[in-house]
Order: structure tokens, then sequence, then C-alpha cells
């Protein structure tokens, strides 16, 4: 298991109310924690192995800028318990930060397929495959949600993923198979992989199904079915 929190608030600093989130779901276990952040066009990720106080300790994770912000607990299932492999993972020009929980089963042949088209790879794991794969859609003319439906219709196996990019005041959430829920707070959005994690902030808490895709902005949200990519609704 692992733990994934996100929020994308009106006003004020994401990565402490992050670096709480993941504190409500250390329970989950983890080796490894990281946190990223969205500010003035600018992706800044922190992170690193052991326990998230322990990394905090060094690292200080609560003083990323922004309003936008997404983090992770991991539980390694491809790729060593070290800081390369933990989470968020980014593209080759660091625009797109992804957090996963979950396993990629066509992980591999996605990466050859990505490197033969010259996408440098930093991580052993099953989940960098995601944001190269957004990358490499984007690079194509495609807006970052046309391009997370394509690179999600290509992934086989199970995810939770909450993805930010520079140029979006938001966060795009999509679940297959791995637990995520979203949070509709007075000061914004909140995203998480389980319900306890976000009722410090709101109890109006949809709960996302397997096939969804959630844009979620600080005032709002919409979903979509990633395969049709035709709007859903949900209570
Ligand atoms: N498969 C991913 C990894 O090993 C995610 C694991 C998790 O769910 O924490 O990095």
């Amino acid at each position: 298991m692992c733990g994934i929190f996100g929020c994308a608030l009106r006003s004020g600093l994401a990565a402490p109310k992050v670096l709480s989130g993941l504190r409500r779901l250390e329970y989950r276990g983890y080796d490894s924690c990281g946190e990223a952040t969205v500010h003035n066009g600018q992706l800044f990720i922190k992170k690193g192995v052991g326990e998230i106080d322990k990394v905090h300790m060094e690292l200080c994770l609560d003083d990323l800028p922004g309003s936008i912000g997404i983090g992770h607990t991991r539980w390694a299932t491809h790729g060593a318990p070290t800081k390369e492999n933990a989470h968020p993972h980014a593209d080759c020009r660091n625009q797109i930060a992804v957090v996963h929980n979950g396993i990629i089963e066509n992980f591999l042949e996605l990466r050859r397929e990505l490197e033969e088209r010259g996408h440098v790879f930093r991580s052993n794991t099953d989940t960098e495959v995601i944001p190269h794969l957004i990358e490499e859609f984007m690079s194509k003319g495609l807006s970052l949600l046309e391009a997370t439906m394509m690179a999600v219709r290509r992934l086989r196996g199970s995810f939770a993923l909450v993805i930010a990019h520079v140029g979006f005041d938001g966060l795009i959430c999509v679940k297959k198979e791995s637990p995520l829920v979203i949070g509709v707070g007075g000061d914004g959005m909140y995203v998480a992989s389980d319900i306890p994690a976000i009722l410090p902030y709101t109890r109006r808490i949809i709960q996302l199904e397997d096939g969804d895709l959630a844009v979620v902005r600080p005032d709002g949200y919409e979903i979509y079915d990633f395969k049709s990519g035709r709007p859903v609704r949900r209570r």
C-alpha cells in the first residue's frame, strides 16, 4: 500500500497541508516519501528515504511554495526504496509531476518505446513512464487533459494517480483499482487515498470509481470516463 495526498487551494501554501495529510496516511506503510508543488510556472520537488518525520527533519517538507501540491508515501513494488525511486516522478523537462499507487504491468514495454523516442529516465520505477507518456502526447500538441487521457489508456495494471503540471492551476486525478477520493473544501479541493486523511478539511467527499479521471481546480471539479472521454456524475 501507499498513501497519496494532494490539494488545490484558493490561497495559502499547499505543502504544510500535504505534509499533515501524509502523516495521516502513515498507517498504510511506506519506505520513502516526497512532495511536489507548483508555483510561478515551476515545479518544486523534495523526496527522501525513511519515515516522514525523518525526511521532514532533513529536507523541511512544509516550505515548498505554491497553493497546488501533491505528496506520496511509497511502498516499493518496482525499484529499491531509494531517493531516486521515491515519488513524485517528473518528465524530462520538469513540467509534470506524478504520484502513483499501484502497479503498471506494461511499464517495460512503454519505457523502451519512450527511451527510443529520446526520453531520459531517472528512476527504476514502473511509475516514471507516466509523466514521460503525458509529456510525449503534449509534445504532439494535446492539452494536459487530452494527453493524460491518451496516456492512461496505454497503461495496464492498477493505478491511483495525482498529476500536477506547471501550466495548470489544479490537479488531475485518475483511478483504476487503487483507492482515491476527492474532498470539496471551503478553501479548495483535496484528494487522498482514503477519507480520514481529508476529514480535517471537509466532510463533503466524492468517491471516484474505476475508470474515472477528475480535473480538480481550487473552485470546482469535473469527472470524465477516461476510456470514452465523456463526462460522468458522482455523488
Ligand atoms: N509501483 C510504484 C512504485 O514502486 C508505486 C508503489 C506504491 O503504490 O507505493 O514506486
